[in-house]
């Protein structure tokens, strides 16, 4: 097992939506016991010391799962989801997170810091939920503590399209995050109700406007789970500078995200890309940033990957990487888990 090697705590991974648009018969079961297509399974995982994660519940775009996945859809005629719909899908995910712990005693949901650090002692993968775009709890503001009271300690109010709480973020390359409006007055609700709650708000997602208008509303660290620095990809879900800053400011973190288009200078989906290019954002990243307010956002089951990482299994040739620019023992701690930990101390036990 990963004894020998040193434990990672990852910003994000869509493995729970991976799961439930799998057409194997039992794909928990798959991802205990077996090996499943796409990025990680607890197999790969506990060989490479992945100690666990943001595993995001995600409604994927309608048009794609009518095109590639149509027997998700409850009716195929119309052209959206229904409220109930949405609700169904994203519980539906939260049942496979449940699934996974109660069918695996290698698997735990994790509410709190402390949670994590037992999960890497006895070297079990820890999943802490996160809600990727809140569109479930439009129509039913109460359906946060039914997801609360399962274990969602993290939300991304926004994804790439408008929804009640906001503008949503869809551009071309390159681009800049100035693409339109912020957050509705129903947004700025949820994300004040969410750091009542004490969940990590997730800025990932946000256009610049949506950014500062949560930035305004929030007391605690700012943290965009898997995001990169726009000056070295102009991607307009990347960071500039002046975000940096207010992220430091906050005390918050960003996690590096290994999508090739949100790394690259051209912008390229191009998996030929070495994974040099991930240490050149971590580094551009410590210089706003310092070394205490960088992590992984790797996007698993989400991105598209450098062929050299390929999948989780790759983890070991990033941290050799590191070893091999000097970064010190220290820092690959800080960037592999202790940052991450710390910040989410900084949030979930505020007092
Ligand atoms: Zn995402």
């Amino acid at each position: 097992m990963y004894i020998d090697t040193m434990p990672i705590f990852d910003g994000h991974n869509d493995a729970l939506t991976r799961l439930w648009l799998s057409d194997d018969h039992d794909p928990v079961d798959a991802f205990i016991h077996q090996q499943l297509p796409g990025h990680l399974d607890l197999n790969r995982c506990q060989k490479v010391g992945f100690a666990g994660g943001f595993f995001a519940i995600f409604l994927p775009p309608f048009d794609y799962l009518k095109q590639h996945h149509p027997n998700k859809l409850l009716d195929q005629g119309v052209d959206n989801f229904t409220q109930q719909q949405i609700e169904q899908i994203c519980l539906q995910q939260l049942d496979l997170a449940q699934q996974l712990t109660q069918r695996s005693s290698n698997i735990q949901i994790c509410t709190s810091v402390e949670d994590i650090e037992h999960c890497i002692t006895e070297r079990k993968l820890a999943i802490v939920l996160h809600m990727e775009g809140a569109e479930a709890l439009q129509h039913d503001p109460e359906l946060l503590d039914v997801f609360y009271d399962a274990g969602l300690r993290s939300i991304g109010p926004l994804w790439n399209r408008p929804s009640q709480f906001g503008h949503g973020l869809n551009a071309g390359f390159p681009h800049s995050p100035n693409t339109g409006p912020g957050l509705t007055a129903e947004g700025k609700a949820l994300i004040a109700r969410c750091a009542d709650k004490k969940l990590l708000v997730d800025v990932s997602h946000m256009n610049e406007r949506a950014f500062w208008d949560t930035a305004e509303i929030l007391a605690q660290p700012i943290v965009a789970t898997h995001s990169n620095a726009y000056r070295l990809c102009p991607q307009a879900r990347n960071l500039t500078d002046t975000q940096l800053k207010a992220i430091y400011d906050s005390q918050g973190l960003v996690g590096v995200n290994f999508d090739v288009a949100f790394l690259r200078s051209d912008g390229q989906r191009n998996t030929d890309t070495p994974i040099e290019v991930i240490l050149d954002h971590l580094e551009y990243l410590i210089l706003y940033l310092g070394e205490e307010h960088v992590g992984f956002g790797s996007d698993f089951d989400g991105a598209l990957i450098s062929n050299e990482l390929n999948d989780i299994m790759g983890m070991s040739k990033l941290i050799s990487a590191m070893q091999q620019r000097n970064y010190s023992d220290q820092l690959i701690e800080k960037i592999c888990f202790k940052n991450w930990l710390k910040v989410l101390q900084r949030i979930w036990a505020a007092t």
